[in-house]
């Protein structure tokens, strides 16, 4: 069966990830622009960066059948510097026209301050500005439910929000609830120490249902696993769930939401 997985971070992945992942019946991913480890020393970095994601990926994921698509955005680690984010957030617009991106994320909050709720606030304008999807990550563990609270309110306040075209991910059983409640897509991120696992993953789907749902690896530079998606799809098929709703979960959905975004192609797979 064919996947996508909707969120990793495959700059910080080897080629061999790519052709496993495309022997397991990988056949797009999409790559939000994230926090490289360090923090960057100057905006060209993130130029490099967002020129990478745009250029160099899509041609190393094309090598193996792979379709790749990204995400522009900085990340709440690096949005503490109003001033330097807001000299980011410049560089970005250019990047929005390239065909591969899906528009702006992973974007949010991390450690819920002022500072990053203003960095936040200018990379949805910008979004709004060009009618972007939105992708939003969600911070870790203890910090996680405030800052998906704050988030949803920061949206709530926003008449021009089309919740059917953002993403709210990393979300666990404690706030993807609210998250499909409220109208937004919900990514669920299986990661091997924290957020969820293929088996809370599962529990969620059998909760709340497969619609508006993604589930992703998030693989980055960290323990993470590029094959977590795989994991989760022989946890449903254990559960006795049919290949449909698989299928539905790990390849419709995820083309579904991409599909929304002003730029998206994609070929299916013969
Ligand atoms: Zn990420």
């Amino acid at each position: 069966m064919y996947f996508i997985d909707p969120h990793i971070h495959m700059a910080a992945r080897t080629t061999d990830d790519f052709l496993a992942m495309a022997k397991m019946g990988c056949v797009a991913v999409g790559e939000p622009a994230f926090w490289m480890g360090y923090d960057r020393s100057g905006t060209n970095s993130f130029y490099d960066y967002f020129r990478q994601l745009t250029e160099w990926e899509p041609k190393r994921a094309a090598n193996y059948g792979i379709q790749h698509h990204c995400w522009m955005g900085i990340n709440a680690k690096e949005a503490e510097d109003v001033g330097f984010a807001r000299e980011v957030i410049a560089s970005i617009p250019e990047f929005l026209e390239r065909p591969t991106v899906l528009g702006i994320g992973e974007i949010g909050l991390h450690k819920c301050t002022r500072n990053e709720v203003t960095t936040l606030l200018e990379l949805i304008e910008l979004g709004m500005k060009t009618d972007e999807q939105l992708l939003f990550h969600t911070p870790h563990l203890e910090d996680k439910y405030l800052g998906t609270r704050m988030i949803l309110d920061i949206l709530r306040a926003d008449s021009r929000i089309d919740r059917t075209r953002v993403c709210i991910d990393h979300c666990e059983e404690h706030t993807i609830r609210q998250v499909l409640d409220e109208g937004y897509w919900a990514g669920i991120t299986l990661y091997p120490t924290t957020k969820a696992t293929p088996e809370r993953a599962t529990d969620m789907v059998e909760i709340y249902g497969s619609e508006r749902i993604l589930v992703n690896s998030s693989a980055d530079w960290g323990p993470s696993d590029p094959f977590a998606v795989p994991a989760f799809m022989y946890e449903m098929r254990r559960h006795g769930h049919p290949a449909s709703l698989i299928r539905q979960v790990v390849y419709d959905n995820p083309l579904k939401f991409f599909n929304q975004s002003r730029n998206f192609q994609f070929t299916p797979p013969a």
